[in-house]
């Protein structure tokens, strides 16, 4: 007994040694970390902003470029505005035989039809053929003709969408069919730019692509990270701040992007099945794990609606949400999990 006592006695000093020590070397790596801030930059039709701990200004730069180039990265892929853009060569390349795509690529509409089954094709990336018809409306300030919305709402739908993982393929059914990732190509964007700094070595940061924000390791304020979210009708003002860690972050709201007809905002989010701007929720803002369930979400929560759109998030283990609606954009309708991430009212 005693003698068994002592073996263990020799291998607990050392040990305690060690963890000392460890904590030591931690504590010494650490406190030489400060937090440096890229400023805005704009990119992807928005403005990012990238927070990283390094240990200098020199690393602190090193993994500030590693995150911009993959945000630049995604947007030459899947700018739907540049007609030489990957994305905008599939209207002409993925009809009708098989077109073999970028992993980038294919991640992002492998995920868009996964969040297509889900939102039950309230959110859908094939809806490119009518986000060009707003458009023109967004130009013109005039409706499109029901013929145009009809021949439109004829090359929609995820369905219509044939993908091969194996072969990285992708398929369209429909001659004309045109994909349009910007519901989610930035939190995607946030979450490999993220992965590009883990894997120079940061241990903590925060990437911020026009409202996709995800944060990692401690943040800067007592180990935490702050997101302050807008008011949807006095968008100078904070409604509330959101207090993550390993968390992302995003918010679709009518206030963003919209046309105007008639006197009336028309908001970006489109009803893929009816084409008409989405009315019923001013703002919605989604806390997933990733940056790209978040902004997925938040677009489909915006087709949705508040019944539907909650309910869809409360199925979800691990993801909340926090809505506006238009008649009270004052009120704050929230799934039960969302309080625990808010800071202050
Ligand atoms: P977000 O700001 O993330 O909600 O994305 C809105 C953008 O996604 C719009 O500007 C359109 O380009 C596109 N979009 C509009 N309606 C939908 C929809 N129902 N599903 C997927 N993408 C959409
Ligand atoms: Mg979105």
């Amino acid at each position: 007994m005693t003698n068994k006592l002592q073996n263990v006695g020799k291998y607990i000093a050392p040990a305690v040694f060690l963890c000392v020590l460890g904590g030591l070397m931690w504590y010494q790596s650490h406190q030489h970390h400060g937090y440096y801030n890229s400023g805005y930059r704009s990119v992807m039709g928005t403005f990012a902003q990238v927070t990283v701990a390094a240990a200098s200004e020199e690393q602190a730069h090193s993994f500030i470029t590693a995150a911009f180039a993959e945000m630049d990265k995604v947007n030459r892929i899947m700018n739907d505005w540049d007609p030489n853009s990957e994305i905008s060569q599939l209207t002409q390349t993925a009809y009708p035989e098989p077109k073999v795509v970028s992993p980038e690529l294919f991640e992002v509409i492998a995920a868009s039809v996964e969040y297509s089954k889900l939102s039950e094709g309230a959110f859908d990336i094939t809806v490119g053929p009518e986000t060009q018809l707003w458009r023109q409306m967004q130009k013109t300030g005039q409706k499109p003709s029901p013929e145009a919305l009809t021949t439109a709402r004829a090359k929609v739908g995820y369905e219509k969408v044939t993908l091969n993982p194996a072969e990285k393929t992708v398929q369209f059914a429909v001659e004309g069919m045109k994909l349009d990732v910007g519901a989610i190509a930035k939190g995607y964007a946030v979450d490999i730019a993220m992965e590009a700094m883990r894997t120079q070595g940061a241990v903590a940061g925060m990437v911020d692509l026009g409202g996709n924000v995800r944060c990692f390791g401690p943040g800067p304020a007592g180990g935490n990270w702050y997101i302050g979210l807008r008011d949807p009708r006095h968008t100078e003002k904070t409604l509330i701040k959101l207090r993550l860690n390993e968390m992302a972050v995003a918010t679709s709201g009518d206030y963003e992007r919209y046309a105007v007809v008639d006197g009336q905002p028309q908001s970006h989010i489109l009803n893929p099945k009816t084409s008409e701007s989405v009315k019923e929720l001013a703002s919605v803002t989604i806390i997933a794990p990733t940056a790209m369930q978040a902004d997925a979400l938040s677009t489909a929560v915006s087709v949705l609606g508040k019944e539907k759109g909650l309910a869809l998030i409360e199925k979800i283990p691990g993801v909340e949400a926090i809505v506006m609606t238009s008649a009270q954009p004052d009120q704050r309708i929230e799934t039960p999990g969302a309080k625990q991430f808010i800071e202050m009212d």
